[in-house]
């Protein structure tokens, strides 16, 4: 997912930087008008990693992490280490809530 860091310039004055995953326009803080990007460069999309558990046919758990913006789908990286470990469940790991 790309992710831009924007810049608005508004009649009234004021500039500044904004960050968000689209080049939409923006309000300015100070009279609200609706301000269209008048500049913006492309940053580094934030990692968001998902962790899948593999079980294993004799019940062993492996860990790995699925990236969605590595270019293959969740389902293709997940079936490729299925395939990898010889799993024959994976689940994503859900946030431990005592951690
Ligand atoms: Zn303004």
């Amino acid at each position: 997912m790309a992710w831009y860091r924007r810049h608005y310039t508004c009649p009234c004055g004021i500039s500044w930087w904004d960050e968000w995953s689209c080049l939409c326009n923006d309000r300015c803080p100070k009279c609200n008008r609706e301000i269209e990007p008048d500049d913006h460069e492309v940053v580094e999309a934030e990692v968001r990693e998902i962790e899948y558990e593999f079980t294993l046919p004799d019940g062993t758990k492996r860990y790995e992490f699925v990236d969605p913006d590595a270019g293959y789908s969740v389902m293709t990286q997940v079936g490729m280490f299925m395939a990898m470990h010889g799993a024959i469940i994976a689940l994503p790991v859900k946030d431990k809530p005592n951690d």
